[in-house]
């Protein structure tokens, strides 16, 4: 594999990283690999590309370390988590973007705490299916550039599974988590050269920690609102599975939500439901004010500094409310505006009673294919003649998701070798505004199909 390599991160201090290659796996083969991505990263796959993925041949130029970083997981702190199954090659620059190049399920690391270091083919093609559906659906996330099988079992649960490595590419991978592990140490050395580092990558226009906080609000609430506006759960809102420039990363037990409720989980280890659909908003904001707290050793000397960083972490909620207007407006074609609020709620209620399914009720408005169920609602004569008469636009909604059974199904298919349903998924989520010709793809489960569970994806 050949790519242009400039690792910026290993050159930071000491403490932010540790040097470490991937761990060789005895018989790795293809699974798939990401050619468009490729040329727009000015990749070139070459014949060792396998190799390459799996971890037992480095490319030129790559320098492989494993990042440090802490996090609150599920609201817990836990001071040391890190790279426990994940390396970063290096840095690919390809004109003025700069990308990391990580393997995840690549082996034991300094940061493994007893764990394997490696993935299954389970969540490793989630991850490809999902994050490449996000990217073409519009959202900022993190790329899958190719996976492969590693030859070696992976024991979990369910009994041994096959090994698998996704190789994805990121702006970066620096979280909330990152600095509060610097920030909770009272390293403001390496704290100082990662703010730094942050700034210069993600937030160059901003010359304080102030403006970078605000930036990083900012982003973070608009994400999120792409994410409520598709149906999608993230399912694991850890501070280190937050990105600080607003970037969807970590993908676990994600999944897109098929019948609507406001307060659906779908990770099976979210025991209380934190990381609900609608709790979104309020983790992230949560998972910012984190952020400011790890900023403070690097406020401005002045008077009214911390005044600012609260007013900042408050705003949140303000640029999420009218991100998420924007949204909804879209979806239903309507003027972008307070008076919309009234029909977008009515709507979601009638979703919520008529158990209605998130992405085919929207997309059925504009088809004039509504659901039997939501038509007979007693509120939708009404409701679609105020619509109607309220409607400025085309709404603007994805026709194919990734659905969860389809993932599942693609994920058992692939267990057994067969990888035509994986390719099915991903074929479809490069154009999720086109109705695909494979019907199987856009209906919902069954109700005896539902997977109302993803397991954690370890
Ligand atoms: P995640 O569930 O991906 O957010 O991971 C949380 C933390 O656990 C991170 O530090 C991971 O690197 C680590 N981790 C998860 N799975 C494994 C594994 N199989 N082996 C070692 N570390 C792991
Ligand atoms: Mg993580």
């Amino acid at each position: 594999m050949k790519a242009n390599f400039d690792n910026s991160y290993a050159e930071l201090p000491d403490a932010l990283f540790r040097r470490q290659n991937p761990i060789a796996v005895s018989s790795p083969t293809a699974i798939a690999r990401n050619e468009a991505l490729a040329e727009n990263l000015g990749i070139q796959f070459e014949n060792d590309w396998v190799d390459v993925v799996a971890g037992n041949v480095l490319p030129n130029g790559a320098s492989p370390i494993t990042q440090a970083y802490a996090g609150h997981q599920f609201g817990h702190w836990n001071p040391q988590l890190g790279d426990g199954r994940a390396v970063l090659l290096g840095e690919v620059v390809n004109g003025q973007d700069r990308f990391d190049l990580q393997l995840k399920g690549s082996g034991p690391t300094h940061w493994s705490r007893g764990g394997d270091g490696r993935a299954w083919v389970g969540p490793v093609l989630r991850e490809f299916v999902v994050s490449e559906a996000m990217h073409h659906l519009g959202v900022p996330t993190t790329r899958a550039l190719a996976m492969v099988f590693t030859g070696d079992p992976v024991v979990r649960e369910q009994g041994p599974l096959p090994g698998a490595v996704l190789a994805r590419v990121a702006p970066s991978h620096i979280r909330v988590g990152t600095f509060q592990y610097f920030a909770a140490r009272q390293d403001h050395t390496s704290l100082n050269a990662l703010f730094e580092h942050t700034r210069m990558r993600h937030f160059p226009n901003c010359n304080t920690s102030s403006e970078v906080l605000q930036t990083a609000v900012d982003r973070q609430a608009k994400l999120i609102a792409r994410w409520m506006g598709l149906g999608f759960i993230h399912g694991v809102m850890n501070t280190d599975n937050a990105h600080v420039a607003g970037i969807t990363i970590d993908y676990g037990p994600c999944a897109f939500m098929d019948t609507y409720h406001p307060m659906k989980v779908f990770s099976s280890i979210d025991h209380q439901g934190r990381y609900a659909f609608g709790n979104q908003p309020q983790i992230a904001a949560w998972n910012m004010a984190q952020f400011a707290t790890a900023l403070l050793p690097m406020m401005d000397d002045r008077d009214g500094a911390i005044a600012d960083f609260t007013n900042i972490v408050e705003s949140f909620g303000k640029t999420f409310e009218q991100a998420y207007r924007a949204e909804y407006c879209a979806k239903l074609g309507l003027p972008d505006d307070p008076s919309s609020d009234i029909l977008i709620q009515q709507f979601l209620t009638m979703m919520f009673e008529t158990a209605g399914d998130f992405t085919e009720s929207f997309a059925s408005l504009e088809a004039e294919d509504v659901p039997v169920s939501l038509k007979s609602h007693s509120n939708f004569a009404d409701w679609h003649s105020n619509w109607t008469s309220s409607k400025t636009r085309t709404p603007e909604n994805p026709m194919f998701i990734p659905r969860n059974h389809l993932v599942q199904h693609a994920i058992d298919a692939a267990v057994t070798g067969d990888l035509t349903p994986f390719h099915d998924l991903w074929d479809a989520a490069k154009t999720p505004f086109a109705q695909p010709d494979n019907a199987f793809l856009t209906t919902p489960p069954k109700p005896e199909q539902v997977v109302t569970q993803t397991f954690c994806g370890t």
